[in-house]
C-alpha cells in the first residue's frame, strides 16, 4: 500500500473514477492537503478519518497528552533541545538551547517530526550520518468568523449554505471550507456562531478572503509545517536510529494521524524498553506492560 497510489489502489479495487475524483480526491484535500496520487496507506487512512462521528475535547485535544503526562508520573523539563550527543558509554546527553546543564540518559526517544524543513537536532558524536528523509507540506490554516459569500458557490441566500465546501480542483487557492461548532454545541444547531475553517496550501490574499466570504469579523491564521509530502519520493522513516535512540514520528511516512502517533509511541516504547532490559512479559513488570 505504500508503494501505489490511492488512485491506483482504489481503480485496482473497481473503484469508479468519479468516485476517486470526486470523492477520495476532496478527502486527501481536507485531510493533507494533497491528491490521490499519495500512497494508498496515508489515502486509505484518510478516508476512514472521512467517517461521521470523530469525537473533540471540551478544552481542546491537548488535554490528552496532559493528562497522559500526569498519569505516567513522569518528570517534565520544559527545554528546547538543539543536540544530542553519544558518549563512549553508550549513554546520551542532551544540549539545551537556554540551559548549559547536560543531563545524561540510558536512551533518548525523539517525539517530533524530524526533517530538514521542521525540528533539526543536532547529532554529535554518532559513528554515521543520519539520513533523514522527506519533507512536510504547508496547510495554511485560517480561522474566520463571518458569513460565507453564497454567491461565489450559487447557493440561492446565506441560509442555504452548505457546512461543508471541499474541492477537487488542484490548482485552486483553497482546500476545503468548513463551519466549526463549539464542541458543546451540536453541529447544525441553530445560533451557533457562524465561525469557518479553509485550509489552504498558501496564505490567503485580501481578495481571495473576499471572494469566499461575504462578511469577515474577525480572521486568525496558523501556518503548519503539517504532514509529510507524500509524493512518492520519500521512503518510510526509520523507528531506531542508533541502539537506544527512537524516532516516533518515523511513522508519519506511513501516514500521520494521531492514531499512527499511538502505534509509533507503542513500538518505540518497545524497542526503548528492549534496550534498557526490561522484560514487558515480566509478571514483575505487568504495570509496565499495561501502561504501555
Ligand atoms: C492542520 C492540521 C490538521 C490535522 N488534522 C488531524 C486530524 O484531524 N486527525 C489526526 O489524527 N491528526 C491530524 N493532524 C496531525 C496531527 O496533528 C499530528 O499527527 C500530531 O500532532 C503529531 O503529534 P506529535 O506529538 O508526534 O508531534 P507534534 O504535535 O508536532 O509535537 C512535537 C512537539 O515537540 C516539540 N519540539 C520540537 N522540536 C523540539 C526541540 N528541539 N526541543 C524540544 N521540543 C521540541 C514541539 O514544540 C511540539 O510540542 C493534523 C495536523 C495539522 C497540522
Amino acid at each position: 500500500m505504500l508503494e501505489r497510489s490511492l488512485e491506483a489502489g482504489l481503480k485496482h479495487a473497481g473503484v469508479s473514477n468519479l468516485f476517486i475524483e470526486e470523492l477520495a480526491n476532496a478527502i486527501m484535500r481536507v485531510n493533507y492537503g494533497q491528491s490521490s496520487d499519495a500512497h494508498q496507506f496515508v489515502g486509505s487512512v484518510s478516508l476512514a478519518g472521512a467517517e461521521t462521528g470523530l469525537w473533540s475535547l471540551h478544552g481542546g485535544n491537548k488535554k490528552i497528552p496532559h493528562a497522559l503526562l500526569n498519569a505516567s508520573g513522569a518528570s517534565f523539563h520544559n527545554e528546547e533541545v538543539e543536540a544530542i550527543h553519544l558518549n563512549s558509554d553508550g549513554r546520551f546527553s542532551l544540549r539545551f538551547k537556554e540551559n548549559d546543564e547536560m543531563p545524561l540518559y540510558d536512551a533518548v526517544i525523539l517525539a517530533t517530526p524530524v526533517t530538514n524543513d521542521t525540528s533539526m537536532f543536532g547529532f554529535e558524536n554518532f559513528p554515521r550520518q543520519f539520513h533523514l528523509p522527506g519533507r512536510f507540506h504547508q496547510t495554511v490554516c485560517t480561522m474566520v468568523q463571518g458569513d460565507v459569500n453564497h454567491e461565489t458557490f450559487q447557493f440561492a441566500d446565506s441560509s442555504s449554505v452548505i457546512d461543508d465546501i471541499f474541492t477537487t480542483n488542484r490548482t485552486l487557492f483553497f482546500n476545503s471550507l468548513a463551519r466549526n461548532y463549539p464542541v458543546d454545541i451540536d453541529d447544525g444547531a441553530e445560533g451557533a456562531p457562524s465561525v469557518w475553517k479553509v485550509f489552504s496550501n498558501e496564505p490567503l490574499s485580501k481578495r481571495e478572503l473576499d471572494i469566499l466570504f461575504s462578511t469577515i469579523n474577525e480572521t486568525f491564521v496558523i501556518k503548519w509545517k503539517a504532514y509529510p509530502e507524500y509524493d512518492g519520493t520519500t521512503s518510510t522513516g526509520n523507528f531506531t536510529l542508533h541502539p537506544g535512540l527512537y524516532h516516533i514520528n518515523a511513522i508519519e511516512f506511513a501516514a500521520s494521524a494521531m492514531e499512527m502517533g499511538i502505534i509509533g509511541a507503542r513500538n518505540v516504547a518497545l524497542l526503548a524498553a528492549s534496550h534498557l532490559g526490561v522484560d514487558v512479559q515480566d509478571r514483575k513488570t505487568q504495570s509496565f506492560h499495561i501502561e504501555l
